[in-house]
């Protein structure tokens, strides 16, 4: 995915060593928690007990050479498959098994104590069933696009092959053709056209697209989700961004490096357009999709007036008056914070007054732009930083203090903690192996991240919840909840499955992803913890750049807690004992991280 550079070389490291179990410190034993009955009182997932299949529901037919069969059962009885006991089988009773299919019907019998079911799976030559639709989807833009005058703007929506299409804009209309003929009428085929961006001056919201659908003597309207903005000939295109974190690419591709994590509210203009990205003044590329072009002149600019500082308990304040919010790029080690404000004028120097952090700060001017070297004072740790803008041109960068164990019973008191448990809502995340009759990724992340939250509260500690119930939650909210509440750990929650008709009875373990560097270590302790709790294997820690672990304010991770596909540790992510172990991995891995 991307170049090997000195940080690639140890993100890789630690990879392996995780893979090889040798990472972390020490063992500590885990701290005897007797508190069972407290922490899962609330874990209530649906089970399934009985002998049911659950893939597949009812008859089926395929031409794969195997098929991944699933289901629940009594656990008390034997399980058994045309006679043959089933092996992959969890201890709450789910099951699954990979059997061969010979050309024809094949039937499976499963028996469970007095249970008997039946499923027969037809292995035919060609493809199964044909799905044909009758209705438009997808149709772009799917989010606010902005298209330079003279360019070329590309339409692109799904509909039933043999329909015609097309599109309204601008007051034109614009036909769509079929990108491939399809065999079957109705079947969802790709439809595509071309617009050249008129030159009205300015830049200009254009609106939704409306999409035409003419199909079996019915004619319908579909809006695009996302307006269409047309760039004048000469006119600079802003953008603000829109999410509390998004990835700013080196180059127009996102499988190349990471370049820096644009902020909510950071504007800057567009110097190109290549496929779904633009390239900011500031040299990087952003996915449209995070970027809102804007028509009215907003400033990029960003003249300061003036630097002042503040501090609390928790963390150190440089709040930089000015009148601009640039997209900044930024690292830290163990010397120093860096951070480059492009598009930046008027600092000279950067009080440092009575921080406890940093002894100074190196300024030096560029080009386009103001470097800031924030030298940190002898025996100084700078736990992570946050660089937010108020909206009226100033930018403030937070500076956190490592959270400290506290005395006694309530180490953590003090430590505040975000606990992001995956999905809900519409989202249901990943099925289990009970499909959508048992507990799905999202019931099962909720549960477990509620005894988490009971966990860490037992030792003290101050958790944030991104939900603490079925609802939809954007990733972009996610962050923006933990970054307000300036949380020391941010960690979320989820559960992994193989690729959908894969034997899921292979994969199986735990994964940790992290993004920042000051995550790569606890990443490390969090996976060797979960594999001494939960006794499942470790797979990886792993560096990527999961959106919701975009945060250089606190050691922020990904736990994916094992597949939900493998019967073993299905029934453990389900059951009270493999939901009161996680949550004590979960705490002992803060505990070790503050040691
Ligand atoms: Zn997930």
């Amino acid at each position: 995915m991307h170049k090997q550079t000195s940080k690639g070389w140890r993100r890789k490291t630690a990879a392996l060593l995780a893979a090889a179990g040798l990472f972390a410190c020490v063992p500590v034993p885990a701290a005897a928690y007797d508190d069972f009955e407290t922490v899962t009182a609330q874990v209530d997932l649906p089970l399934l007990q009985e002998l049911a299949v659950t893939r597949p529901e009812g008859k089926a037919s395929t031409s794969a050479a195997n098929y991944y069969l699933t289901g629940s059962s009594n656990p008390e009885e034997e399980l058994t498959l045309n006679g043959e006991p089933v092996s992959g089988r969890g201890a709450l009773g789910s099951w699954g098994a990979w059997v061969a299919l010979s050309p024809g019907e094949n039937t499976f019998t499963l028996r469970n104590g007095a249970a008997e079911e039946t499923v027969s799976i037809l292995k035919s030559a060609g493809a199964g069933e044909v799905e044909t639709t009758t209705v438009l989807t997808s149709q772009t833009p799917l989010y606010d696009v902005a298209a330079l005058a003279g360019e070329k703007a590309v339409f692109r929506c799904v509909a039933p092959a043999g329909a015609q299409v097309s599109v309204q804009v601008d007051g034109e209309t614009v036909p769509l053709r079929q990108k491939v003929a399809a065999a079957v009428e109705g079947v969802p085929a790709v439809f595509t056209g071309e617009w050249t961006v008129p030159d009205g001056g300015g830049v200009r919201s254009l609106g939704p697209v409306e999409y035409t659908l003419r199909y079996r003597g019915e004619t319908s309207v579909y809006p695009s989700e996302g307006a269409l903005y047309a760039v004048g000939s000469g006119e600079t295109l802003l953008v603000q961004m829109k999410d509390t974190s998004s990835t700013v690419f080196r180059e127009s591709s996102t499988s190349s490096n990471f370049m820096a994590t644009a902020k909510a509210g950071a504007v800057d203009y567009v110097q190109a357009i290549e496929g779904n990205m633009y390239q900011l003044g500031m040299g990087g590329w952003v996915l449209q999709q995070n970027a809102q072009p804007l028509t009215e002149a907003a400033g990029y600019q960003n003249r300061v007036s003036d630097v002042w500082f503040e501090s609390d308990e928790k963390a150190e304040r440089f709040i930089f008056n000015g009148t601009g919010q640039p997209v900044f790029t930024a690292y830290q080690d163990a010397e120093r914070l860096h951070i480059f404000f492009p598009h930046t004028s008027g600092i000279d120097a950067v009080p440092t007054g009575s921080s406890r952090l940093f002894d100074s700060v190196r300024v030096s001017r560029q080009e386009d732009g103001v470097s800031l070297d924030f030298m940190l004072s002898e025996g100084q740790t700078l736990w992570g930083y946050v660089v937010e803008y108020d909206g009226e041109g100033s930018t403030i960068l937070t500076c956190k203090f490592p959270p400290r164990r506290a005395k006694g019973s309530q180490p953590l008191a003090g430590v505040t903690v975000a606990i992001d448990p995956g999905h809900g809502g519409e989202d249901s995340g990943a099925l289990g192996i009970t499909a959508t009759r048992g507990a799905t990724e999202k019931q099962i992340t909720l549960a477990t991240a509620l005894a988490v939250e009971k966990r860490l509260q037992s030792l003290g500690a101050s958790v944030v919840m991104t939900r603490r119930d079925d609802s939809a939650v954007s990733l972009s909210e996610r962050q923006r909840i933990a970054e307000q509440a300036k949380a020391d750990f941010f960690i979320a929650l989820h559960a992994n499955a193989p690729a959908a008709g894969s034997n899921g009875l292979k994969p199986n373990g735990v994964e940790v992803y992290y993004y920042e560097d000051i995550s790569a270590s606890f990443a490390g302790t969090l996976l060797e913890r979960m594999v001494s709790e939960t006794g499942r294997s470790a797979r990886w820690a792993r560096y990527s750049n999961f959106k919701v672990t975009l945060n250089s304010y606190a050691p922020s991770v990904l736990l994916e807690m094992g597949f939900l596909q493998n019967p073993a540790e299905y029934d453990d992510m389900c059951s009270r004992r493999g939901i009161f172990r996680t949550a004590n991995a979960v705490a002992d891995s803060i505990l070790a991280a503050l040691d």
